[in-house]
């Protein structure tokens, strides 16, 4: 480990008490049926996410708490209590009983980060349907791929996302209903099958009898990233509810005075297991910007709301980093008291960053949308190893496996990262894929689909997706290791690592590199890069040629595409790029 541990000196000096106080002793005496416990249940069968979410707080003061501090792009807010949502999930409900939506019927919504698609999503649940949220930024394609595959029944989605759908909507028979949300009041024409939000809301009861769901009904669908190969539909449960909520007080260390900000967007899991229900499950206030990314329009909104516990992804510090820390300089941050990440690997240089310029480091968390909540993390408690995701939350067991997937690897050797089955939040399926699904899970295991390595004290260290590791003259190489040393140097924002192919190693190494704002491409840069690289790195690990870009290709969700920097390294097919962000 080429970095130092950042120590942390115990509570005493801690603004705010952690939930999680003694990391071996609640892993010893916490499970996840005690952690269900602190939840409320129908009976020991049923439960419902939104029940949790919402509704079981209106017997409580945390009632007329603001649930939803929501600032729109041109910067104008609105608050939402609990009891207002309460109010309007309980209508949204009643409108889509009207609409004959019956349990366990899909209902997607394709939307801005605007109030409504909390109020969608959280409806949905409620009439015990499955929500299926999409990214508003997709494309026709994408959205009638996701639409068809799921079957969904109502679209809910606004006049200008519309349009989008209208191109292919003749190819998707299951589709009855398509609600309109027109906030702005845009003067539109309702066609065939469309239904006004509005309209509808209005007409429906404040009051509906909440379906009481089977822990094991389907609830949540979400699509991954597309990041390694054409993008998966995962399917939660309604018990799924227990690891959000759970991980969301322990791990993300909610609190009632808290203002949280989780900067994902609900078309992708972070965005509800932590942008709805692991927040509002505990009763906490969230902000949610409906704008995009911007270092300045970020920090203000830190400053203007007070944020506190602040989770975001690697490729959003990473252009933070590269917008500068006298941006930040520029704004009160000091609200701000304990932050995570998650999405891709954190690299060292990010962490650290964190500590220097908002006084505390960036806490790195490893999931995926398959196991629906944290599963690996750093916690307030316990020192940092900075490019480390940290140990097992309580009730998770993870190992490496060796290549065989068969026996367990002791310390610091590199192998497959899987995860003992079960724990509430588990995908249950992939959506029509049942065969891949099943092919995931070897015995007892869960094969995660990622490369670790894990060191004497139980901290995980991420090496890389098992597609991207690099075979080099008999050695195996993370892209991760590789792109944090590069990223060190300072002239570069962003690094995407490949192997690719060669007669005598197998594979090399190539990196592809993104300057931060004020450094020119050039050759002698590139030697500089080189150099800098071989004393950060092992001689097999250094990259053999260095391409400059101005960007990487990315995920919407913010991963680097790899496959896709190797696809057009060789001139190969793209595959599926419905997530590609351009
Ligand atoms: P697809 O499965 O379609 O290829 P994806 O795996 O990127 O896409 P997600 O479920 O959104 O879809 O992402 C989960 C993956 O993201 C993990 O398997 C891992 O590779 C990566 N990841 C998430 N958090 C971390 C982290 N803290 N450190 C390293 N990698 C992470
Ligand atoms: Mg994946």
């Amino acid at each position: 480990m080429r970095y130092e541990p950042i120590k942390k000196h115990g509570i005493a000096d801690m603004k705010v008490k952690p939930n999680l106080l003694d990391y071996e002793r609640a892993r010893r005496e916490m499970s996840w049926e005690s952690m269900a416990k602190e939840l409320e249940w129908f009976d020991d069968g049923h439960i419902n996410i939104a029940y949790e979410a919402i509704d079981r707080h209106i017997k409580t003061p945390v009632r007329d708490r603001v649930a939803l501090i929501w600032e729109g792009k041109d910067g104008k807010t609105e608050r939402y209590t609990f009891h207002d949502l309460y109010r309007l999930t309980n209508r949204f409900a009643n409108v889509l009983k009207r609409l004959g939506i019956e349990k366990g019927e899909r209902v997607f919504t394709y939307m801005d980060r605007i109030p409504e698609i909390y109020i969608a999503i959280l409806g949905t649940l409620k009439a015990g349907a499955v929500t299926g949220p999409l990214f508003s930024a997709f494309g026709s394609d994408a959205v009638r791929d996701r639409l068809a595959d799921s079957g969904a029944r109502v679209l809910v989605t606004t006049p200008r996302l519309v349009k989008t759908v209208d191109a292919v909507v003749d190819s998707l028979p299951a589709l009855e209903r398509i609600i309109i949300v027109n906030r702005e009041g845009v003067p539109y024409e309702l066609k065939h099958r469309e239904v006004s939000y509005e309209a509808l809301m209005e007409e429906a009861s404040d009051e509906f009898e909440i379906v009481k769901t089977d822990k094991e009904d389907f609830a949540i669908m979400h699509y991954t990233s597309g990041t390694t190969g054409k993008p998966k539909g995962a399917a939660h449960v309604h018990e799924a509810i227990v690891g959000h909520y759970a991980t969301a007080k322990y791990v993300l260390d909610l609190h009632p005075e808290d203002i949280y900000w989780c900067t994902a967007d609900p078309g992708w899991v972070t965005g509800t297991s932590y942008g709805i229900f692991g927040p509002w499950s505990n009763g906490i206030t969230q902000v949610v910007y409906e704008g995009g990314f911007s270092a300045s329009h970020w920090y203000r909104v830190i400053e203007k709301h007070g944020v506190t516990v602040w989770y975001t992804a690697p490729t959003a510090i990473r252009m933070l980093m590269k917008a500068g820390e006298k941006v930040a300089q520029k704004y009160n941050l000091k609200t701000l008291r304990y932050m995570c990440s998650v999405g891709e690997p954190l690299n060292p240089e990010a962490v650290l960053w964190g500590q220097k310029v908002f006084g505390i480091p960036f806490h790195d968390n490893w999931w995926q949308t398959e196991t629906g909540c944290i599963q690996i993390a750093n916690y307030p408690v316990q020192d940092i190893k900075p490019g480390s995701m940290g140990r097992p939350f309580i009730g998770v067991t993870a190992t490496i496996l060796d290549e065989d997937l068969a026996t367990e690897l002791p310390p610091n050797r590199e192998g497959h990262l899987a995860l003992k089955v079960r724990w509430p939040s588990m995908f249950r399926t992939y959506w029509n894929k049942k065969d891949l699904y099943e092919s995931r899970f070897k015995g007892e295991w869960y094969i995660t689909g990622d490369r670790a390595k894990r060191d004497e004290d139980g901290y995980f260290w991420f090496v890389g997706r098992a597609d991207d590791v690099i075979n080099t003259a008999g050695h195996l190489v993370g892209p991760f290791e590789v792109e944090s040393a590069l990223i060190e140097h300072p002239a570069v924002a962003e690094a995407g690592v490949i192997g690719i192919p060669d007669p005598i190693a197998n594979e090399v190494i190539k990196a592809f590199v993104s300057l931060k704002d004020g450094y020119e491409p050039s050759e002698e840069l590139k030697m500089d890069i080189k150099r800098f690289a071989r004393e950060k790195l092992h001689a097999v690990a250094c990259p053999r040629e260095i391409e400059f870009l101005p960007g990487l290709p990315k995920t919407r969700s913010g991963k680097i595409m790899r496959r896709l920097l190797k696809a057009r390294e060789l001139g190969l097919p793209e595959g599926d790029t419905s997530t590609l962000e351009e």
